[in-house]
């Protein structure tokens, strides 16, 4: 569940991190309201579920009023990376002597958290990882040992910030892996972590990612599930009972089984192409459940090709062939199909659909020579 800016401030607060002042607006009139009662100076920022919002125009001081409904009105509304500002956060203004950056995520290879802290804050961590990896400070922890104060501060003193910055970083790292381990965070980041000219640290942007699936011990979670953004397309599958998952690439995917699935987008990204879902049918593959997935992929616009990846268990060859072929009558669809077809009764069910195949519809032997078919077509 990735979490609004100001959700994520109101989470670090939870766990002691200073914060600034403010309040979310959804209209202008709203927005001017919130800064009457903070006070101007203030920030408005865009609050979408997306990064760079700065670039985008989507943050601006406003040193008086009519500069927050001016500004209030031209960032409410506004697209950015494809996402619609429906809601502002007003914030009091603070002043910046110097940017930093710092962050916990998984490391998995390492099987250890991983904690990123950086003088070169504000611009993205991933130009800073490319252009001076040097300038990274990182931390491997233990998830069973945790991060002890030594450990931290000795962290924040390779770091290279103003020493003036070090106590307060300390003190806020400290209490952001407390949020990222007992909040069951995927990932929190802070950039720009900020020193102020009165030499105080603090949070001004939140980025946190909250693992969905400890929602059961964390009764509050249940508001920030309410504003996460809806897949249109997994939405329309889950009406119609499919296991989908949305993901950004051009080949439709379609197998039978979550497991084959799962191997399904694998094999997608090994030949070098890029899934445009994940979507398990179950274990029947009948003509109702196959018309109803090559829907959902069907009305996906990014779409170029259709693997479907079926291995006959219970389910038998002949039909699943039946079921392709009557699903195909009912949808009218635009993309080429891959069928790769074996387990049970594969042969009767690849005679079935020998006859029908054509541009529209071809049959490969292996899994792998159907993905590379598949994203070749969609190339
Ligand atoms: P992002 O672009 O989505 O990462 O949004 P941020 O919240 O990080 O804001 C972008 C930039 O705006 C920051 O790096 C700061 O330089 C600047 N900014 C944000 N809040 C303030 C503030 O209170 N005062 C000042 N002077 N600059 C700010
Ligand atoms: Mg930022």
């Amino acid at each position: 569940m990735d979490l609004f800016e100001y959700q994520g401030k109101q989470f670090f607060a939870t766990y002691d991190m200073p914060i600034s002042p403010g309040e979310v607006a959804f209209s202008v009139d709203e927005a001017v309201a919130a800064a009457e009662r903070l006070g101007t100076p203030v920030m408005v920022k865009a609050q979408v579920h997306t990064g760079g919002r700065g670039k985008a125009g989507g943050v601006k001081f406003a040193a008086d009023i009519d500069a927050v409904s001016e500004h209030a009105g031209n960032i409410l509304g506004l697209d950015i990376n494809g996402h619609i500002v429906g809601r502002v956060w007003i914030e009091k203004a603070s002043d910046i002597a110097e940017e930093y950056y710092a962050s916990f995520t998984l490391d998995r290879s390492a099987k250890k958290h991983l904690g990123m802290l950086s003088a070169e804050g504000g611009v993205e961590i991933e130009t800073v990882a490319e252009e001076n990896p040097d300038a990274i400070s990182k931390i491997w922890i233990d998830p069973v040992e945790g991060l002890t104060e030594s450990a931290c501060r000795e962290w924040v003193e390779g770091a290279n910030l103003n020493p003036k910055a070090n106590d307060g970083t300390v003190a806020i790292l400290l209490n952001l892996y407390r949020a990222y381990t007992d909040g069951d965070a995927d990932l929190v980041e802070i950039n720009p972590l900020i020193l102020t000219p009165d030499d105080k640290v603090h949070v001004l942007d939140a980025k946190v990612t909250l693992d969905g699936n400890s929602v059961f011990r964390h009764e509050d979670y249940a508001q920030y599930d309410e504003t996460q953004p809806r897949d249109e397309r997994e939405e329309a599958a889950n009406a119609k009972g499919l296991q989908y998952v949305g993901l950004d690439g051009s080949v439709g995917v379609i197998a039978n089984g979550a497991g084959l699935a799962m191997s399904t987008v694998d094999v997608v990204n090994q030949v070098g192409g890029a899934p445009a879902n994940f979507l398990d049918i179950g274990g029947g593959a009948n003509a109702d459940v196959m018309a109803g997935a090559l829907e959902v992929i069907n009305n996906d616009p990014k779409v170029k090709a259709i693997f479907i990846n079926i291995f006959g268990g219970i389910t038998r060859g002949e039909e699943v062939a039946e079921g392709i072929l009557e699903a195909m009558n009912r949808v009218d669809i635009d993309s080429p199909i891959v069928i790769r077809l074996d387990g049970t009764n594969a042969e009767e069910g690849r005679s079935i659909l020998e006859p029908k195949l054509s541009d529209a519809l071809m049959m490969e032997p292996t899994m792998l020579e159907a993905a590379r078919r598949a994203v070749e077509l969609a190339s």
